[in-house]
């Protein structure tokens, strides 16, 4: 175990100044570059089970997990024996073949509302795709999307809230331009009246309400059932689609996802993370009337170079089997119910503020204080403490000098895998104690 404050990290600071010379920010996704936290982002040489080794040698226990697609671990051994196969026949083909066939099935007569599926290179073409199929069904052009959301960087989700209730959104990233930011409206999670007056102003025009069940991009900002239920129902009443994003949740919270959990059936459903084991597979599928009108089917062109690789589908096949045979989920919920209440526990000795832990399944997010909301809980945006991001910077860099990596951020979630060891969980809890605010 590395001693605190003498971690070696000469190399990754090399590789982070050359990096900067090459690429913007020296990273290739941008919380990578530790902006969220500050100091030097780690250079991961290599990885295996629960564990990240960077370029000096030093060893993290690994809750960032890739941000979600390996819930066995990596290296998981049945996915690498499914890759190295794979590997043997071949790594592109741009032709059928019968490996993404098989995935499809597998999701297909187990997910009755996937009822077609297409498979694409990551979530963010999967939401892509289907907010254009969703245009082309309903012949409506307007999306709504909930405010704390992340649906991946197509520019008609990369908005925020304009000022005032269900105001048209404001691009929320340079070079997305203002009339497409246009066409989406932003209304806050967790707030059913602004959602019933942003349908009955715009309802006519919405093509699609999208939302991520168990939002998990902006902390975990859990929504009640009965919210989610509205939300499906006064989107139905209006005509417009329901798109749920599952790229985390899927195969994640249950093998069908928050939609299982919950028992409502989008029209429309996105996926990503898990579904390629690690590799880069996003997929979006849903109603066959729908999904039959993307190309060659339908009118609805969408299309992919390496679209349904045989090696990420085989990586897809054998995590998803895998979860079918194991059924990891009640115990990952023990485990992470377990583990949240003793990082809370042990925050109580270490932080001079209370520290929660919101947590769903095997995601886990420490909310720095109290969040701003009658029952103590953080559904939206504003409910998330304002002091945040600097208190969790110091979290994160005192575990981190204990050799446990979080994502680098405080607006990231946690990712308990099946392969975390009690001893691991135990070092956690230890350096959670230990941190100085
Ligand atoms: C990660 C994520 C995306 C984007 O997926 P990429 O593969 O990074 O493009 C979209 N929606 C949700 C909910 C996500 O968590």
């Amino acid at each position: 175990m590395s001693v605190p404050g003498n971690q070696q990290t000469t190399k990754s600071a090399a590789f982070f100044e050359r990096a900067k010379k090459v690429a913007p920010g020296g990273v290739h996704s941008p919380v990578r570059g530790f902006r969220g936290v500050g100091g030097t982002p780690r250079f991961i040489e290599r990885a295996e089970g629960a564990e990240l080794i960077d370029v000096d040698g030093n060893r993290y226990i690994d809750f960032c997990m890739s941000w979600g697609p390996l819930i066995f671990g990596h290296q998981d051994a049945d996915v690498a024996e499914a890759v190295r196969s794979a590997m043997t026949r071949g790594w592109t083909y741009g032709a059928a073949e019968p490996y993404s066939l098989e995935l499809a099935e597998l999701i297909t007569s187990r997910i009755p509302w996937v009822e077609k599926v297409r498979f694409v290179n990551s979530g963010t073409e999967a939401v892509m795709s289907a907010l254009r199929v969703a245009r082309a069904a309903t012949g409506r052009h307007k999306v709504i999307k909930f405010d704390g959301c992340y649906h991946g960087h197509l520019d008609s989700l990369l908005v925020r809230a304009g000022s005032g209730l269900a105001e048209m959104a404001s691009p929320d990233s340079a070079g997305v331009p203002p009339h497409v930011a246009a066409d989406t409206i932003v209304v806050p999670l967790n707030d059913l009246d602004a959602f019933r007056a942003a349908m009955d102003q715009h309802g006519h025009e919405v093509c699609v309400v999208a939302i991520e069940p168990v939002p998990a991009n902006n902390g975990l900002l859990l929504q009640t059932g009965e919210f989610l239920c509205e939300v499906a129902s006064i989107t139905r009443k209006h005509g417009a689609l329901l798109l749920f994003d599952e790229v985390i949740s899927g195969f994640r919270v249950a093998f069908g996802g928050m939609a299982e959990l919950t028992r409502i059936r989008p029209d429309l459903v996105c996926y990503g993370k898990i579904i390629g084991g690690g590799f880069p597979v996003g997929a979006y599928g849903g109603r066959a009337d729908l999904m039959d009108l993307v190309a060659p089917a339908g009118p609805v062109y969408q299309a992919g170079t390496l679209s349904g690789n045989p090696v990420a589908m085989c990586a897809g096949i054998a995590t998803l089997k895998k979860l079918l045979r194991l059924d990891p989920y009640a115990g990952l919920e023990a485990r992470a119910s377990q583990l949240a209440d003793r990082i809370e526990k042990a925050a109580a000795r270490s932080a001079p503020f209370p520290v929660r832990v919101q947590r769903f399944s095997s995601l886990m997010w420490t909310v720095m204080g109290e969040a701003r909301s009658r029952d103590g809980i953080a559904r939206s945006l504003t409910e998330i403490p304002p002091e945040q991001k600097e208190r969790f910077a110091k979290l994160f860099h005192g575990l981190l000098a204990n050799g446990v990596y979080l994502a680098p951020s405080g607006f990231e979630v946690s990712f308990l895998s099946t392969v975390h060891t009690d001893e691991q969980l135990d070092r956690v809890v230890e350096a959670v104690g230990e941190a100085r605010f």
